[in-house]
């Protein structure tokens, strides 16, 4: 990586911290609730550490090889200790034991089945792991995650699972659709809400992405979850 790209990704990442808080501005929120989460999925271990240099301090991987691949490359590094990694992506239950002691986060627990199979595993291994609820809320046959009916009728069962750490909700909204997206965004806010009347404290909310992550912070996201407009030069911003 030259340091031309090191550039580029450090002026995109003021360019982005501009627009959050801006959009935070626009909400009356404070640019202190809201984190980026570079997503390197697309990039080599070198564009990670590239993006390292041009500021970025935590990152979300969607393949459970890849974030072994990421945090090996850190580790050796050096860097492991100063750098966030996160799984956003479709976790299957045997790839769990990869995920455990790697990633500080977990977006993606998609269903019962699998928030107790973390669970029982990172109990084996003396862990409590953190991690998200995603939810489909906008209902979307593509999209995995609980539907906000299961997700409150779960719930309850998810607070008493001893290896897991419930800190909140993530969803993904439709694409191409701003509407949509907002109303997505609002929905995930408001299913936190009427959970946390139910027991739990639930701060963290993982939406938005390139193309709609000022919609999602304006509808209360704390953590987006940025890939393309982070690292891809051909990628503008409008
Ligand atoms: C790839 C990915 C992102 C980032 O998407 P961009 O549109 O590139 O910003 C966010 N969340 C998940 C779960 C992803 O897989």
């Amino acid at each position: 990586m030259g340091p031309s790209y090191v550039d580029f990704l450090r002026e995109r990442r003021l360019e982005l911290e501009a627009r959050v808080a801006d959009a935070c501005a626009r909400a009356g929120r404070d640019a202190s609730e809201v984190e980026v989460v570079a997503v390197s999925k697309t990039v080599e271990p070198e564009g990670l550490l590239a993006a390292i240099e041009a500021g970025y301090g935590r990152f979300g991987e969607n393949r459970p090889q890849e974030l072994v691949h990421k945090t090996a490359a850190l580790e050796q590094a050096g860097l492991a200790e100063s750098v966030r990694m996160d799984m956003i992506g479709n976790l299957q239950r045997n790839k769990i034991n990869q995920v455990l002691g790697r990633a500080q986060l977990i977006h993606s627990i998609s269903s019962a089945h699998l928030a107790e199979g973390v669970s029982s595993r990172a109990e084996a291994r003396g862990l409590r792991q953190q991690v998200l609820l995603e939810v489909n809320v906008s209902g979307e046959a593509s999209k995995s995650g609980f539907s906000p009916a299961d997700a409150t009728r779960a719930f309850e069962g998810l607070l008493a699972l001893g290896g897991i750490e419930v800190v909140g909700l993530m969803t993904m909204a439709p694409a191409h659709d701003p509407d949509a997206a907002r109303r997505t965004f609002c929905g995930l806010r408001e299913l936190r809400d009427g959970l946390e009347r139910r027991g739990g404290c639930l701060p963290v909310l993982s939406c938005g992405m390139s193309d709609d992550f000022e919609l999602a912070v304006e509808e209360g996201s704390t953590l987006v979850r940025l890939g393309r407009v982070v690292f891809d030069q051909g990628y503008t911003l409008d």
